[in-house]
């Protein structure tokens, strides 16, 4: 599990076939398959304006993503939508942020409408893969991310770790937050306990989809998994 000691962070290393570990990169991803960023067209609906479709995947009747999963980490960051429906039955979310819609299926596609030009669609598709990234199926052991980083899944996880600054890394003040916001539950009220909970969960994925470096943005999830470790203690203890 993650720690922090001062300016430091000590993370765990995984399996480099493991999601977890190989991350979502949209920029890297259009990169190497020109074709994930399916079109560039006008809006039907607005002059002027732009839609795109971006394919996380090359196997587009894959399963990408855990419904479950997927609605649960955009409803941390819910208040930042103007809009957002997820059905878990359908495995498709709606979504509006920042002007643009955002539709997200469970097979890896992500559609965004209104949007400007083609850079802001590929920094909204990288900010949104990333807040769902933990809920990517990964091809190891078959789970959501989240469980890879937990290391519930009991595959991707490897014995070493290593350390990082935290000064290096952009956005880390996010980080030091979430795991403030962690400290000294045992004992308070739960609907305390229950705040601070969603306080750093939204800190761990705001931190994950603003830092630049997919290798560094895996420590949002690990914060978010750690979350829900001390989550499911509480739980018990009550
Ligand atoms: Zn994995
Ligand atoms: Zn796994």
């Amino acid at each position: 599990m993650m720690t922090v000691a001062g300016s430091r962070v000590t993370v765990p290393r995984f399996r480099e076939d493991c999601l977890a570990f190989r991350g979502i990169d949209v920029r890297e991803l259009v990169g190497v398959r020109k074709d994930a960023l399916l079109y560039v067209q006008p809006c039907t609906s607005e002059r002027g304006k732009l839609m795109a479709d971006i394919e996380l995947t090359k196997d587009i009747d894959s399963r990408f993503f855990d419904p479950g999963k997927l609605c649960a980490l955009l409803r941390v960051h819910r208040h930042r939508f103007a809009d957002l429906r997820c059905s878990e039955a359908l495995g498709v979310a709606k979504l509006r942020w920042g002007g643009r819609d955002i539709s997200i299926f469970k097979n890896g596609k992500i559609k965004i409408q209104q949007a400007m030009d083609r850079e802001e669609i590929l920094r909204v598709a990288n900010s949104v893969s990333r807040l769902i990234w933990g809920a990517a199926v990964c091809s190891v052991c078959g789970e959501p991310v989240l469980n890879c980083v937990s290391g519930k899944c009991g595959k991707c996880l490897r014995p070493e770790e290593e350390p990082l600054e935290l000064s290096e890394i952009t956005g880390a003040e996010l980080l030091r937050q979430g795991h403030a916001a962690l400290e000294g539950l045992e004992g308070l009220p739960s609907q305390d306990y229950e705040n601070r909970l969603q306080r750093a969960r939204f800190l761990a994925l705001h931190f994950t989809m603003e830092t630049p470096r997919k290798e560094e943005a895996l420590l949002g999830l690990l914060l978010l998994a750690r979350a829900e470790q001390l989550e499911s203690k509480l739980k018990e203890e009550k």
